[in-house]
């Protein structure tokens, strides 16, 4: 293109990111991620787990903003796409183990894995059937230590890991102990999906657990157990929901698809993919409003990046701004990337 697309209205450059003197990295490949890091906020210990990477297409990824300016945030590679965490949350209450996502499991094929460049094998080190339940380990905790489950939506790189294929190619529940809790209206609406949505709801990723009994389905916002609530996010999906943990005074947000990345931060970029992108834009602007006035700790599920910073206003922009106190497992813990 000769000239310059014209920026959407509103859109402001820059959530600033790099924390001063660091360099940001774009990982090539889930093993470039630290496997998990940890951090005390409040009476709270959060750990997120690296659950792998995934490689879509960055035009749907940023919808109406035009690639001359999200490439600046995000370099994409020669076929166009650009790496995404698929990062979960951990967290540990006094009662409970909760985990806030689960990645995408090990059940789909190869085909699927090379369409979406899915890059989430465990290390050869550590046990676990995907990068997800390996990093539960490596934390020193066992899937069957998981109490909770929380799922934002039924999407397959969100909950593909509530469920796996054993070594003898049995479907299991990935945290046979745990209940999991989804909004009711996300169940319903994975279960009557139309030709736009039906290719990211794949029912082996939760209809096992429904079967088993421990699906529990919400009706709206609030606590799902002392210290971790969930409020609607709707937009991605009709009842998309995000996750508040910890105490009014400290409190981290785990956004799942209504901001995907950091860079999502400015209100109009919005992925393509959501169904109703128009409650995004108030989802989030709700989000960010409460999240700048209490200094939440942003979590983003996708970016490759910034996994986490607390919530400031510069301007008329959000950003992010760098946490301190983070203890990083990496090393020994290493494996080679797929074919993504
Ligand atoms: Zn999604």
């Amino acid at each position: 293109m000769n000239t310059p697309a014209p920026s959407p209205p509103g859109t402001t450059l820059s959530p600033v990111l790099n924390p001063p003197g660091t360099a940001l990295t774009v990982p090539s490949c889930a093993a470039d991620l630290p496997f998990a890091r940890s951090l005390t906020l409040g009476k709270v210990k959060l750990h997120i787990i690296e659950s792998g990477l995934l490689w879509l297409d960055g035009g749907p990824m940023f919808g109406i903003v035009p690639k001359a300016l999200w490439e600046r945030r995000i370099p994409s590679d020669t076929g166009n796409r650009i790496p995404l965490a698929m990062r979960a949350l951990l967290v540990e209450t006094p009662d409970e183990l909760v985990l806030i996502e689960t990645g995408l499991g090990n059940k789909e094929s190869e085909r699927f894995r090379k369409i979406y460049g899915v890059d989430n094998a465990p290390p050869e080190n550590l046990p676990g059937a995907d990068r997800l339940q390996a990093g539960l380990h490596a934390l020193g905790f066992s899937p069957d230590d998981v109490t909770v489950v929380v799922d934002t939506h039924l999407h397959f790189d969100h909950a593909g890991g509530n469920t796996f294929l054993d070594a003898e190619g049995r479907l299991q529940l990935s945290f046979p102990r745990a209940r999991y809790f989804v909004q009711k209206g996300e169940w319903e609406y994975a279960h009557d999906t139309n030709e736009r949505t039906s290719a990211s709801y794949l029912p082996h990723n939760y209809d096992p657990v429904m079967n088993a009994g421990q699906f529990n389905l919400l009706a709206g916002a609030g606590a799902v157990v002392p210290g971790v609530e969930v409020f609607l996010t709707p937009g991605h999906t009709p009842f998309h929901q995000s996750v508040l943990v910890g105490t009014a005074d400290a409190r981290a947000c785990y956004m799942g698809d209504v901001v995907p990345t950091m860079t999502h931060l400015p209100l109009p970029w919005i992925m393509g993919y959501d169904v109703e992108p128009l409650r995004t834009l108030e989802s989030k602007r709700l989000l960010l409003e409460r999240a700048v006035a209490e200094r939440w700790l942003l979590i983003s599920t996708h970016d490759a990046v910034v996994p986490w910073g607390f919530a400031e206003k510069h301007g008329r922009d959000v950003t992010v701004a760098e946490v301190d106190g983070v203890t990083e497992i990496r090393a020994p813990f290493t494996s080679g990337p797929e074919d993504g």
